[in-house]
């Protein structure tokens, strides 16, 4: 036997089902990359899709004795490259890990961390109870990979993000310590907020082992107003002209380049012609609904929208909302993307847009913009060719300045997606030197051989 055969089997006899572990490099190969494909990715020595708790913590004390790197991994569907293997490293994954527990009376539920966002929304549906936060990859992402990157998405510009519905944790540390954080209980003050410090914290501070997510009543229905603009810059005064007096459901924006791409894809009679596209949704209660969805088409046609639709119809709404959450996998089909995440003060919204167009003009490359707008948040996809060096260069100058343009702007360098691997050269000019050191501290305090997640983040 290898030396690493030798190390895989250590492995397989501290776990409870030695099948958890498997290193057949057929297999390990679809653990290598998260979506971001990130083309460095090493090649670990082999994956576990973990059961338990205790699984989780077998790994931990196996790989802190060898000094093996562990990557954290979810349903990999990240951005970032924070889920991206490691050479000689374990891949642990949660997927495994389904249970849910759903408790209408205090309406928490805990939550083992490989569901699905969607089997998450759909387990806690039968009780009459709704989990927000919605990620556009809800059906293909899982909720501890949301809660490792406090994701976002479409209805969280009224509803909030991930860490909001986050009451407790339990996570492993990189020694196999368990540790219980929070509980089913709507207030809290005891001691520093733990919990707080591992939602977003990228699988480099410990791996999420179970979640208790706090749940509100069904979402009532949605009326949905869609409008085109001639400008991009109508299209984000019109964004501001709605926050300015209310607090839509959704607020989502596309360019000319996703309209055409979705299009392409969906052929649902979007308006090409268009340079930019909102959708807007209210969800407000009787007339207060009437009210919110008139204002909103008020704001637009004030903005000079050159077409404004609304509907109560809420299939006809979920289309549009279908339509603008297939924006990346439609831009994705023109070429490899560089995908970004950059957010700012709802003010500087108009300027980041127009600065990203400038860049995408002067390194003469496609970028497909996308927001959720009423967050400031906005996802430039940068389209290339990895078989063209020369685009490929330009597109990669292009990624540095529009995160140097977010944080110019007071911003930030992603809104939801993580820092991973693809953004950490940026994290010391948003933060500084002083939050960086902080973060060095944290992190040697918990893992201080630094085998939880190497390279992500910091
Ligand atoms: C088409 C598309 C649309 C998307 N839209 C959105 C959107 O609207 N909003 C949004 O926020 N994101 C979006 N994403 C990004 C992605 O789906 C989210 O980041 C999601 O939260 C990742 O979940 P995952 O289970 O796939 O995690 P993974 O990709 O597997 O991992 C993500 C990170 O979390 C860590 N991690 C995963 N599980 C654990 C755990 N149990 N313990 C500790 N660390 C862990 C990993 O190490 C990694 O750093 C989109 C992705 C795609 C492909």
């Amino acid at each position: 036997m290898t030396a690493t055969a030798d190390l895989v089997a250590t492995l397989r006899h501290v776990l409870e089902d030695a099948s958890s572990v498997v290193d057949d490099p057929d297999v390990t190969e679809g653990y290598r990359r998260d979506r971001a494909r990130d083309p460095e990715a090493g090649r670990p020595l082999a994956v576990v899709r973990a059961r338990s708790t205790a699984d989780v913590q077998a790994v931990m004390r196996w790989a802190s004795q060898h000094g093996v790197p562990v990557v954290p991994r979810g349903a990999g569907s990240g951005l970032s490259g924070g889920a991206t293997a490691v050479d000689g490293g374990i891949v642990l994954s949660t997927e495994a890990m389904r249970s849910i527990d759903v408790d209408p009376v205090t309406r928490t539920a805990v939550v083992q961390p490989g569901l699905l966002n969607a089997e998450v929304k759909k387990a806690v549906a039968e009780h009459g109870l709704w989990y927000p936060p919605d990620p556009s990859s809800f059906e293909i992402c899982s909720i501890g990979g949301n809660a490792a990157t406090n994701a976002g998405g479409l209805c969280c510009v009224k509803y909030g993000v991930t860490t909001d519905y986050i009451l407790g944790l339990e996570v492993v540390l990189a020694d196999g310590t368990a540790l219980r954080l929070g509980g089913p209980r709507l207030k809290d003050s005891a001691g520093l907020s733990l919990t707080k410090m591992f939602v977003g914290s990228e699988g480099v501070l410990g791996v999420i082992t179970e979640i208790i997510v706090r749940l509100v009543p069904a979402q009532p229905q949605a009326s949905t107003v869609v409008a085109s603009f001639a400008t991009v810059r109508d299209a984000t005064e019109a964004i501001l002209a709605v926050t300015r007096v209310m607090r839509p459901a959704m607020l989502e924006f596309m360019d000319a380049a996703a309209i055409g791409a979705v299009e392409d894809a969906m052929k649902m009679g979007l308006d090409r012609s268009a340079r930019a596209m909102l959708i807007a949704q209210s969800d407000a209660g009787g007339a207060e609904r009437t009210r919110e969805i008139e204002t909103i088409a008020r704001a637009f046609t004030d903005c000079r929208a050159s077409e404004v639709f609304a509907t109560d119809d809420p299939d006809e709404g979920e289309a549009f909302a279908a339509a603008r959450r297939f924006a990346i996998p439609a831009v994705e089909r023109i070429g490899p993307l560089l995908l970004e995440d950059v957010g700012v003060p709802l003010p500087a919204l108009p300027a980041l847009i127009e600065g990203i167009e400038a860049i995408a003009a002067q390194r003469d490359v496609l970028i497909a913009v996308i927001a959720h707008a009423g967050d400031g948040n906005t996802h430039p996809l940068i389209v290339h060719d990895p078989t063209d060096e020369d685009q490929t260069a330009r597109a990669n100058v292009a990624f540095g300045e529009i995160m140097d343009l977010a944080i110019s702007l007071g911003g930030t360098i992603t809104g939801e997606h993580g820092v991973g691997r693809l953004k950490k050269a940026w994290l010391p000019d948003q933060v500084g030197p002083d939050v960086m050191e902080l973060t060095r501290r944290i992190k040697h305090a918990l893992d201080p051989a630094g085998i939880l997640n190497p390279g992500a983040v910091l």
